[in-house]
């Protein structure tokens, strides 16, 4: 059988050999599974959900990676209009938020759409529209590398920020099995992002149903090229290649009056737009930014690859990008994709 790649296992499909792939699709193999892994390999496993989120090296990964394939979701009555929901970390993001928009819960309505599985939800405190998965987490339980058993955090302990979390600082330390929520029965939250009113027809603070959200932030998605066809030109992506920078006082001031949307996140720091800062500097959506690397056909933020492109490509197109920024505008742009496997210096 010819080795697996990681460019198999991820959405900008580039990355070189694996070691070892190990689909995990029951939990009740998790322990005997970790056990093992634990015992040959010290710094733990690559662990994967969808590889929506990851720029994994073309030198690969000579260890084991394990991709989260386990599915399925318990609910807990905790009163009359709330309910825990306990989800395994395998399963896909947008089948959960379907569900919860048919029973009509409410809590995550505004994270349709988005690719990849509930377990890496909270890795990047997943989020869209205003919301984020924050706003529902009751706590995971994950396996512990470090310990070498199951542990649970509560949300508080996952140290959620913008686009971040512990897990997100302290890569493969922890694998979260499962992920508990705290839903709703009731209408949607209200509405807070612009794009999102004007889509659905209703002021700001509106509170829509469940099902009307779910069904607005997908249609609105869609128009924007917000959603991952596999099939269509800008299939091999990662999302947004760079998170919204932090700014100072002074910058957004100068940077809001030259038409810069800067916005607090739910930390109350400034955060200039990735997009527009991108556009500043001259890129548009479906620019050649180096060989086999562009930015997708709506959108300068998404930047996709094609034919031959590599990681270490993609991953220096990435870095051209911000060093553009910064000379022209004196902010950092972070890269939003973990990068994942071996990577030299000089990659
Ligand atoms: C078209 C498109 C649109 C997107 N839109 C958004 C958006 O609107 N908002 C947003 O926040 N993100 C967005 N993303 C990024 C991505 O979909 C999310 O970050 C998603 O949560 C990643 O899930 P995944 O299963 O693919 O994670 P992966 O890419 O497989 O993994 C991401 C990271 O999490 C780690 N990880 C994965 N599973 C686990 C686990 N069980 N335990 C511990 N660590 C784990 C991995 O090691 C890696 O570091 C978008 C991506 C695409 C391609």
């Amino acid at each position: 059988m010819p080795q697996a790649t990681l460019a198999s296992l991820t959405t900008l499909r580039l990355g070189g050999p694996a070691g070892t792939v190990l689909h995990l699709s029951d939990p009740a193999d998790w322990h005997d599974a970790a056990r093992a892994i634990g015992a040959r390999e010290q710094d733990g496993p690559v662990v994967l959900g969808h590889g929506s989120n990851v720029i994994a090296a073309d030198a690969g990964h000579p260890g084991t990676v394990v991709v989260m394939n386990t599915h399925g979701i318990t609910v807990e009555k905790l009163d009359d209009t709330r309910v825990a929901v306990t989800v395994q970390a395998g399963h896909p993001l947008a089948d959960l938020v379907q569900w919860a928009a048919a029973e009509r819960l409410a809590g995550i309505e505004c994270l349709a759409g988005i690719p990849g599985t509930v377990g890496a939800a909270p890795v990047q405190n997943a989020g869209a529209y205003g919301r984020q998965i924050a706003d529902a987490l009751h706590g995971v339980t994950v396996w512990d590398w470090g310990m070498g058993c199951v542990r649970t955090f509560p949300a508080q302990a996952c140290r959620l920020r913008y686009r971040n979390s512990r897990f997100k600082q302290t890569p493969g330390r922890w694998t979260i099995l499962t992920t508990t929520l705290h839903l709703t029965r009731a209408p949607a939250a209200g509405i807070t992002y612009r794009p999102l009113a004007d889509e659905l027809g209703v002021p700001i603070g509106a509170r829509p149903t469940v099902p009307e959200v779910t069904a607005a932030v997908l249609a609105n998605r869609r128009h924007r090229g917000l959603l991952l066809d596999p099939s269509g030109p800008d299939a091999r992506q990662a999302g947004s290649v760079f998170l919204n920078p932090r700014i100072t006082t002074t910058q957004a001031t100068l940077w809001s009056d030259l038409g810069c949307p800067v916005h607090r996140d739910s930390n109350g720091e400034l955060r200039a737009g990735a997009s527009w800062l991108l556009e500043h500097v001259g890129c548009r959506p479906g620019q050649v930014v180096a060989e086999g690397v562009r930015c997708s056909q709506r959108r300068t933020l998404t930047v996709t690859a094609h034919g031959d492109a590599t990681a270490a490509g993609f991953h220096q197109a990435l870095t051209h990008l911000a060093a553009q920024v910064a000379t022209t505008t004196g902010i950092t742009l972070q890269p939003e994709p973990t990068r994942i496997g071996l990577w030299t210096a000089k990659s």
